[in-house]
């Protein structure tokens, strides 16, 4: 089996006006799909960052895979590798939230966009679920969580309609969100996105999701907004109510001593993003759980091995997300499937996107009781619908947005808006 034909779509999606340490989402979210067809009819499907340096390596790689043989994943590495050593790409804004949009990364995450699709086809040809691929499902449905936001009722000077959320700042209005996005989609934990507005009222939006939903594991990620000695007090006032403390503060140094100080178990998809920050967190005991997210991790079999890493050194595994459509869902959901030691629900911002917004036949998959079903059906299970993929394909070009920056749509609200970590 050799590739003939490699397809890379960047598309844009709506994205609300959710706020976070560095700023603010911008109305559209950008990814890319991708699709490997082989000789022999088969079609693999991989979704990845759809930012202008990413896009750039991804076309790049295109014409590189012709004739590859599938299976051939060190190969494919191999053509990566030689491909991002020619390109060099920039350092971008918003790599701090979207670590697989950081230059150094560049390997790893153009790898992981076609990895997927690899594995998919691969899959596709044995008649088998992708999981099949990655040792075998421990698990037909993998949990998530629901990732809640502080947000605006709309964007400054929308392009389009309100989302039907409405404005989320105040206690009630948060606990407000997580009752209909539990009613929804039937999340059985909690994630609140921190270090966008003052500490304490952060932390007493987590003391009112406690009361209302007193038996939901909570999590709060500040995104390393917060000193050692904000994210000192915050646990102080935060006692047990937390199931893990999600990068309260910057920096390996500054986990390991909050870690020293308070004993509560941290959790990162900051201070840990490559195997040389893990060899250095465990030396530190700066973390007590890794949230992988395959898309910059090296794939799908690298994040396998990142569970094994963390299952021989005593560390928690869960996952880490970025706004994504249903082929990165379903991929996160099949390595999770694959994860003996997975500890904790997912996260997804995949309840954010739009319904009419999906690119695969069937429209927007469903959450139910929390999770999502992995399929028997060969590979990811997923098919294009190419009508979709061009309506936000066309979004993509008529957008008018090429790389993320959260700093900059802040500063169409806060005029004097910097990037300022920790700001608190
Ligand atoms: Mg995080």
């Amino acid at each position: 089996m050799k590739i003939k034909r490699v397809t890379v779509t960047p598309i844009a999606f709506r994205d609300p006006p959710l706020l976070n340490a560095s700023g603010i989402h911008e109305p559209y979210a950008l990814r890319s799909i991708i699709e490997i067809e082989s000789d022999n009819g088969y079609i693999g499907l991989g979704e990845s960052y759809g930012d202008a340096p990413a896009l750039a390596i991804q076309e790049a790689l295109k014409s590189e895979l012709i004739g590859l043989d599938p299976f051939n994943l060190n190969h494919l590495r191999e053509v990566v590798k030689s491909v991002v050593a020619k390109h060099r790409p920039a350092s971008l804004a918003g790599a701090e939230l979207a670590p697989g949009s950081h230059a150094s990364k560049a390997v790893s995450n153009a790898y992981s966009a076609f990895e997927v699709a690899f594995l998919d086809l691969q899959a596709r040809s044995l008649n088998l679920p992708l999981v099949d691929l990655l040792g075998g499902r421990c698990r037909d449905e993998v949990p998530f969580s629901a990732y809640l936001f502080f947000k605006y009722a709309q964007h400054i000077d929308s392009p389009y309609a309100p989302d039907s959320w409405g404005e989320a700042l105040s206690e009630a209005q948060i606990v407000a969100q997580a009752k209909r996005m539990i009613d929804e989609n039937g999340f059985q934990s909690i994630k609140l996105k921190a270090g966008a507005l003052d500490p304490e009222h952060e932390v007493a939006c987590i003391k009112a999701l406690k009361k209302a939903f007193p038996d939901c594991p909570l999590r709060i990620d500040p995104n390393g907004n917060w000193s050692l000695e904000t994210a000192i007090r915050m646990a102080e006032l935060l006692g047990d109510d937390l199931q893990y403390y999600e990068d309260p503060t910057p920096g390996l140094d500054g986990m390991s001593e909050l870690h020293k100080r308070t004993g509560l178990p941290l959790a990162t998809n900051m201070v840990v993003t490559d195997f040389d920050e893990f060899r250095r967190s465990v030396e530190l005991n700066s973390v007590q759980i890794v949230l992988a997210d395959h898309h910059y991790w090296g794939g799908l079999r690298d994040t396998v091995a990142l569970a094994k890493m963390c299952d021989v050194w005593g560390l928690g595994v869960s996952m880490h997300s970025n706004s994504h459509l249903a082929i990165s869902l379903m991929a996160m959901a099949h390595v999770a499937a694959a994860t003996p030691n997975l500890d904790y629900a997912c996260d997804t911002h995949y309840p954010w996107q739009e319904p009419d917004e999906e690119v695969i036949k069937g429209g927007k998959l469903k959450i139910v009781n929390g999770a999502v079903q992995i399929n028997k059906t060969p590979g990811l299970g997923l098919e294009l619908d190419y009508d979709q993929l061009g309506k936000l394909h066309e979004q993509f070009l008529s957008c008018g947005i090429r790389s993320r920056d959260d700093v900059k749509q802040m500063r169409k609200y806060k005029p004097d808006w910097t990037q300022v970590k920790p700001r608190f």
